[in-house]
């Protein structure tokens, strides 16, 4: 049980880096990559050269799992972020952060990213007045992103508002505490996003 408890802080251990998987524990002395920032596994601590092939699959992992989305998905996002104007891997990252799930993170509605989504399945908001229960419904500049009226006063919605309040939100987004609300000013750009990627490498891997 330990173990499974513990499978979200043996991914960011993997990846040498804090990817914010578990909430306010993420924030505090507790969290393993402050503790032991080493791989996990008998032969952790040894530094083991990566492949060129290596380097880009850990980049491509790595981005998966901070955004907890599937190989499937991810593939259908390169897709498009490939047909869009622009830079591959700009695009990219402004897809996987206009997920409603990582918006309502964002939006200090849900504590970790796995729990929004938990929250957007279980029809906790609307998005323009309507209520929206797919995580990975994106949004547009404009949209506004509500929590649905019947779900105001559940407990885990004012803890995850109590414990949020002081959090400092993505400048791409407006949040309206007093009706529990928040609406995307713009959409993000590559400044915006706060994970060390170096998504070139996610691009290369993916032209092969
Ligand atoms: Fe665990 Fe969060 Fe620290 Fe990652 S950032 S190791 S999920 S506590």
């Amino acid at each position: 049980m330990s173990r499974y408890k513990d499978e979200q802080c043996r991914i960011c251990r993997r990846e040498g880096q804090k990817l914010f998987l578990k909430g306010s524990r993420c924030y505090t002395d507790k969290c393993s990559v402050s503790r032991r920032n080493y791989a996990p596994g008998q032969h952790g601590q040894r530094k083991a050269k990566l492949s060129e092939y290596g380097t880009q699959l850990r980049e491509k992992q790595k981005t998966k799992s901070f955004y907890g989305v599937g190989e499937k998905q991810f593939r259908k996002y390169f897709e498009m972020a490939s047909n869009k104007k622009g830079i591959t891997g700009d695009n990219l990252l402004q897809i996987l952060e206009s997920r409603l799930d990582n918006v309502v993170y964002r939006l200090g509605f849900g504590s970790s990213r796995a729990q929004a989504r938990q929250l957007v399945n279980h029809g906790f908001f609307d998005v323009n007045g309507k209520k929206v229960d797919i995580p990975s419904y994106l949004i547009k500049e404009g949209d506004v992103i509500s929590v649905r009226e019947i779900k105001k006063d559940k407990s885990i919605i004012k803890a995850n508002v109590e414990d949020n309040t002081s959090k400092p939100i993505p400048t791409w987004l407006e949040r309206d505490l007093e009706n529990l609300s928040g609406k995307v000013v713009r959409l993000a750009s590559r400044e915006d996003v706060d994970i060390a990627v170096e998504e070139h490498l996610i691009v290369e891997l993916y032209s092969k």
